[in-house]
């Protein structure tokens, strides 16, 4: 039965590894399972060292280089110039979901179109919320 239950789960695998590799080459992925590279201007966020997912820390230095690693840019300061480059800077407004841990290494394709990382329903929610705002005048 064990057998039979693994078996089934090699499309899902197969997928998994194809997501990696071709994430890791093009996109430095870290396979957080939560993807919102269309956000982000096609940066991995997860580059960051704090794995911020909404924008830089506030540490980023003058020469838009990394607080915790000078030597490297910052992640943000290159998901700002690429989204400008191209023309996708609106995006960066949405604000993103927080990250669930155990969906890491994982399949963010699969998550994606399962609804499993709960993206399309913090979304809803937060329309939902906005809505029920009072509207300024
Ligand atoms: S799945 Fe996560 S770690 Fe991989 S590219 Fe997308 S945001 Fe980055």
């Amino acid at each position: 039965m064990n057998f039979l239950k693994r078996l089934s789960r090699i499309p899902y695998y197969i997928l998994l590894i194809i997501e990696f590799i071709f994430k890791k080459v093009v996109f430095r992925c870290h396979m957080c399972g939560q993807c919102v590279l269309q956000f982000t201007g096609f940066t991995c966020p997860m580059r960051c060292p704090k794995q911020l997912r909404d924008g830089p820390c506030g540490g980023t230095r003058e020469n838009s280089h990394c607080e915790v690693y000078p030597e490297r840019k910052c992640i943000w300061a290159l998901v700002y110039s690429r989204s400008r480059f191209l023309g996708r800077t609106r995006k960066l407004e949405v604000i993103q979901f927080p990250i669930d841990w155990r969906l890491e290494n994982t399949s963010a394709w699969i998550n994606y179109f399962s609804g499993r990382d709960g993206q399309r329903e913090f979304k809803r929610n937060l329309k939902r919320k906005a809505s029920l705002l009072p509207s300024e005048q």
